[in-house]
Formats: structure tokens, C-alpha cells, sequence
């Protein structure tokens, strides 16, 4: 699954930076997380650190991208081949 952020996001401007896909950008009014690019940073990281920076924990699982861990993995080489 990828990542959402809700409307708690206070755009603290930390976790763009974090993302090692490039999935997070700024939206209309808060940052948003582009759910094709979004691995739950497999590949990358343990966890994901976008989750992990976050001051108000307002990054949760997307219902609407269920995907499993072999998916994931496939969208990581897809990114990076
Ligand atoms: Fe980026 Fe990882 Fe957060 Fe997904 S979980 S948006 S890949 S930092
Ligand atoms: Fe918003 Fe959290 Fe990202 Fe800060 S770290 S911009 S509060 S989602």
C-alpha cells in the first residue's frame, strides 16, 4: 500500500526531502504523496521515513492503493531500473 497524508499536515517542509521516490510535492493547501511512486520505501529503508520524520504523525496507509509486499518490490525496480 502507499501512503497518504491526511489534513493534520502542519507543511513542516521535512518530509519531501526524505523520500528516496520522490513521492511527496506540494498540493493545493498541503503535501501530498503521488501513490505510483510510493513504495512504503522498500528497497530503500526498514520503515518508512517519511513516517518516521513526521512531527504530528499525519502520514497513514492509502485503503485506495492496496498493494502487497511483492508489488511494492516490483514498483521499487520499476523506479530504479
Ligand atoms: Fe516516500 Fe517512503 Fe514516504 Fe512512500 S513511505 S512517500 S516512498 S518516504
Ligand atoms: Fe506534513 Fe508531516 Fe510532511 Fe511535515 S512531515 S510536511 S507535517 S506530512
Amino acid at each position: 500500500m502507499a501512503l497518504q497524508i491526511t489534513e493534520e499536515c502542519i507543511n513542516c517542509d521535512l518530509c519531501p526531502v526524505e523520500c528516496p521516490n520522490e513521492a511527496i510535492s506540494m498540493g493545493a493547501e498541503i503535501y501530498e504523496i503521488n501513490a505510483d511512486l510510493c513504495t512504503e520505501c522498500i528497497g530503500h529503508y526498514d520503515q518508512p521515513s517519511c513516517v518516521e520524520i513526521c512531527p504530528v504523525e499525519c502520514i497513514e496507509l492509502n485503503p485506495n492503493k492496496k498493494e502487497t509486499l511483492d508489488q511494492l518490490a516490483a514498483k521499487y525496480t520499476q523506479l530504479h531500473s
